[in-house]
């Protein structure tokens, strides 16, 4: 293994580069620059309905003339879909997942007439439906080619976790602004029965992203706080799966006019459209609060 920090930027090419993903993108290359390391870019394009071919190419150009650079190849998530059934098989064999049919509606209508705690993200809890199913129905929904998903059985997921920390609570390193190291515990139970691979695709950005962190090195997982709470189910999924911990930092986020995140949608803050307008890469340090961090070598970008 390197002994060199491993860093990573890892966008999803289903819309353009805004802001948000510039001050992301920025806050890992210039962390890599700061502990001699390396950056590694990776497109989550599992989502092979939303991601789109001139998203991917935006990005490699939106980042080119941000002054990023990284190393080749460029992983694609897309490409890699038996990595991840490899690594869900595994789950599997340890009792660790189960399939479930369940369709949207049906799990709506369960948590309408008893409704369960709200995960991190603000849904609900699966309610249990299709958990323990006979083995035969199973077999006989299979042989119907009814489409599945695979969830995590987060009560045997954490009998595992406690077979081998000790432990039913995850930890994790957290790294502030300032590179001072502090130890987070999270519980994953508050993700409850996950869906790790999904129905439309052999994976979930919850697997996917565990076992590519891992494939790919990375030592330091630089990140938005949107993805804080993912981190402890990320945590137990690296410690059943036998992977590295890496440390996390998880960046401040860019809010509109409105309050609210930057999302996809949000025009006047795209890259290509302030690149048309003439405004400067130094001027997107600015506007998203890391004019004062620019790492040596990008003195170029000041025009
Ligand atoms: N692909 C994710 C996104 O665009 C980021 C995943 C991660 O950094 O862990 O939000």
């Amino acid at each position: 293994m390197s002994a060199r920090p491993v860093l990573r930027f890892a966008p999803s090419p289903n819309g353009e580069l805004h802001l948000g993903h510039a001050l992301s993108a920025l806050v890992g290359f210039d962390m890599a620059k700061r502990l001699g390391g390396r950056f590694l870019l990776r497109i989550e394009d599992i989502d092979t309905t939303r991601c789109r071919e001139e998203y991917v190419t935006q990005i490699f150009e939106d980042l080119a003339w941000l002054g990023i650079t990284w190393e080749e190849p460029v992983l694609r998530q897309s490409l890699h879909f038996t990595t991840y059934s490899a690594a869900s098989d595994w789950l599997l064999k340890l009792g660790l997942l189960y399939p479930c049919f369940a369709t949207r509606s049906e799990i709506g209508e369960a948590t309408e007439t008893r409704p369960t705690a709200l995960d991190p993200d603000g849904t609900p809890l699966y309610p249990g439906l299709h958990k323990n199913l006979p083995k035969e129905e199973v077999a006989l929904r299979l042989g119907r080619n009814e489409p599945f998903a695979l969830r995590l059985d987060m009560d045997r997921a954490l009998d595992a976790l406690e077979g081998i920390t000790g432990a039913r609570r995850v930890t994790f390193i957290e790294l502030d602004d300032e590179d001072n190291p502090q130890r987070i515990e999270m519980d994953p139970a508050d993700w409850g029965d996950a869906v790790i691979v999904r129905k439309d695709v052999p994976t979930s950005y919850h697997l996917a992203v565990t076992v590519d962190d891992a494939r790919q090195g990375v030592t330091h997982v630089t990140r938005g706080r949107d993805l804080y709470a993912a981190t402890s189910l990320h945590r137990l999924l690296q410690v059943v799966l036998g992977l590295p911990e890496p440390v996390y930092h998880h960046h401040r986020l860019l809010h509109g006019p409105d309050g609210h995140k930057l999302s996809k949608s949000a025009g006047d803050t795209g890259l290509r459209a302030l690149r048309g307008q003439g405004v400067t890469p130094f001027e997107i340090r600015q506007r998203v609060g890391l004019a004062g961090n620019a790492p040596e070598g990008s003195a170029r970008n000041l025009s």
